[in-house]
């Protein structure tokens, strides 16, 4: 081990396991994970609550003066807080995840959590999880990974997460909204989600979870001379 601080992006769409995989890595090489989709969900979040139309791209960059967005490691576990109140779970409904990826479309919203994503990765080595880190947020990472998997895995895996949560769901609603947040996600004007130029695609269809941990980790150790 170097004092040297490592940064690594993962990107890709959502279902792809960058979370548990993510997660998983950075346990075993000592470094925290940040899941930034937790930042755009809870600005999401503060738009339903507050009633606020997550297409009017004005009213949301209008709202922002009100919105006060932050992460906090406990025990090595990611917590978001949305003006101060722990929103973690309530950022995790579908209702949240269309209203993030909706928000996430809206420029002052991305350059709004741009410096709380950037300042994390200047002082910790993490794994930074998202759509644009590689790309946009951290272009200067030592690894940059894009992970992805076939859609109907990944709509599988969303819909076997929310059941384990004890949601009610419907496998096609959950494909569906995937589909869309692909759609919308990888279309937007601004930080659309694509591979960095120099990055490494893992496509973890064929591989389970532990296959795909040890895949990220591996890139890892060979890009970081590890
Ligand atoms: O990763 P997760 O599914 O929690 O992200 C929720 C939404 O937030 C995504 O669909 C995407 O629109 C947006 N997002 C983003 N940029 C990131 C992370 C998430 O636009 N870095």
């Amino acid at each position: 081990m170097t004092d040297r601080i490592i940064n690594v992006a993962v990107d890709g769409p959502a279902g792809a396991g960058k979370s548990s995989i993510s997660r998983a890595a950075a346990a075993e090489l000592g470094y925290i994970y940040v899941d930034t989709g937790a930042l755009y969900r809870a600005v999401g979040l503060y738009a339903l609550e507050n009633g606020i139309p997550t297409s009017d791209a004005e009213a949301i960059a209008a709202m922002l003066g009100g919105v006060e967005v932050s992460l906090q490691f406990v025990d090595g576990a990611q917590q978001v807080l949305l003006n101060g109140r722990d929103v973690s779970a309530q950022i995790r409904t579908p209702e949240a995840s269309m209203a993030a990826s909706a928000v996430s479309a809206v420029p002052a919203v991305r350059d709004f959590l741009f410096e709380t994503q950037r300042a994390i990765a200047r002082e910790h080595s993490c794994i930074m999880d998202g759509r644009d880190i590689g790309t946009v947020v951290l272009p200067d990472a030592q690894v940059k990974v894009f992970l992805t998997a076939k859609p109907e895995l990944r709509a599988r895996r969303r819909y076997d997460e929310l059941i384990a949560k004890g949601q009610t769901v419907e496998f096609k609603d959950v494909l569906d909204d995937l589909l869309e947040r692909d759609y919308n996600d990888s279309h937007r004007a601004v930080a659309p989600l694509r591979p960095a130029p120099d990055g490494v695609v893992l496509d973890n269809s064929d591989l389970d979870l532990p296959a795909s941990i040890a895949a990220l980790i591996a890139i890892i150790k060979e890009k970081t001379n590890g």
